[in-house]
């Protein structure tokens, strides 16, 4: 058996290893390595994989967040609604721009943000909501675009997690993750779904004027070059990055259906388990398992941890503490209950496009003898 490991990106490479090297050293060559073609051309072949109008590549998916709510003209003082149960990102970007995160507690099986508490959190300071499609799963989109339309809030979806993912309306039509509101943002971290070999990051819009906007606030605030009509950032993604993005979005799909493959497989060797709880699918959306995580129920989370990773399994806490409980973000006027639950029982199991069926039988064997103990 080979090691486990969280995420086992040099063998994913290792089947692509003479297109990457052939790639990256047609662009070493090239010296075109800020704004050159590989760049364009991997917005356009992702604005059609997406079935989106606008890809506007950045440095990263931290970036994207914040030139998301740049773009939307956002006031310091002004409210912007997430949840407590997610990546910091999300809400630092969001405080960093003097804006107000708003936290709300989510689902306590599907880790998504409560519509009920997001309706009651929504005040005359409100400008936007920024749901996160967390573990590879897409949130309630139908009912937060109706809150968010009924209440003139703009929706920025952090997609870092989900790109890929399909959300299936009511009416049968069906939608990719990030494509549903007014922006969708996500990150091309090594590790993510679809994961570059640094840094790397997009924004995604339907609206041409924000698109322009987006496009101006990434290089400088600058509309035409030396002039610049505002303070923007330098946010951009490179050629390399382009060049192995372009290669591994055509794997995309095929990466996905292998890491359901490796839940469902998980699902079943943990059946009739009943301390372990799997992750909850919904009807309206696909899951493209960036995370497998699961509850634990009457067994200690931590021990269990300690256990595997004693024996060769890593495994991780997505997340350990709410965000409301982080200095920064610090609010104890409401309470969290659910968060807290979850941030005490959930435990991520390796989840790669990689995973051996020996790998996962060991890695559950293991945890039907740390609950036998
Ligand atoms: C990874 C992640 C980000 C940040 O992406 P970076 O590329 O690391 O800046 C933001 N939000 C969520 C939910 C993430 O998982």
């Amino acid at each position: 058996m080979r090691p486990i490991q969280m995420v086992d990106l040099k063998t994913q490479h290792s089947h692509l290893q003479p297109e990457l090297n052939k790639k990256i050293l047609e662009v070493v060559n090239s010296a075109a390595y800020i704004k050159g073609a590989e760049v364009q051309k991997f917005e356009r072949e992702l604005e059609k994989y997406l079935d989106v109008k606008h890809v506007i590549a950045c440095a990263n998916g931290t970036d994207a967040l914040q030139l998301a709510m740049m773009a939307l003209g956002l006031k310091p003082g002004d409210e912007v609604i997430t949840t407590n149960f997610t990546y910091v990102a999300t809400a630092e970007i969001i405080a960093l721009l003097q804006l107000k995160p708003v936290l709300v507690d989510v689902h306590p099986d599907t880790f998504d943000i409560l519509i009920d508490e997001l309706e009651s959190a929504i005040t005359s300071k409100t400008k936007a909501i920024v749901p996160v499609h967390l573990f590879g799963q897409c949130s309630q989109m139908e009912e937060l675009l109706q809150l968010a339309k009924k209440h003139k809030l703009y929706v920025v979806e952090d997609t870092a997690q989900a790109i890929g993912a399909d959300y299936i309306f009511k009416d049968g039509r069906v939608a990719k993750a990030g494509t549903m509101g007014d922006i969708g943002t996500t990150s091309f971290f090594p590790s993510k779904n679809l994961g570059c070999m640094g840094d790397g990051g997009a924004i995604f819009t339907n609206n041409d004027d924000l698109a322009k906007q987006l496009r101006i606030i990434a290089n400088h605030g600058q509309s035409k070059q030396y002039y610049h009509d505002f303070v923007g950032v330098n946010s951009r993604l490179d050629s390399i990055q382009a060049a192995v993005l372009r290669i591994k979005l055509r794997h995309l799909d095929e990466y996905c259906q292998a890491r359901n493959t490796a839940a469902n497989n998980y699902d079943h060797l943990l059946v009739g388990v009943n301390e372990i709880v799997v992750p909850a699918r919904v009807k309206n959306s696909t899951h493209v398992f960036h995370q497998y995580v699961l509850k634990t129920r009457g067994v200690n989370r931590d021990d269990l941890k300690t256990y595997l990773n004693e024996f060769g399994i890593p495994c991780n806490i997505y997340y350990p503490v709410p965000l409301n409980e982080q200095l920064p973000y610090k609010d104890d006027s409401r309470k969290f209950t659910n968060t807290d639950y979850l941030c005490q029982s959930v435990l991520a199991l390796p989840m790669h496009t990689e995973l051996g069926e020996d790998q996962q039988g060991y890695i559950i064997n293991k945890i039907k003898e740390f609950i036998a103990l």
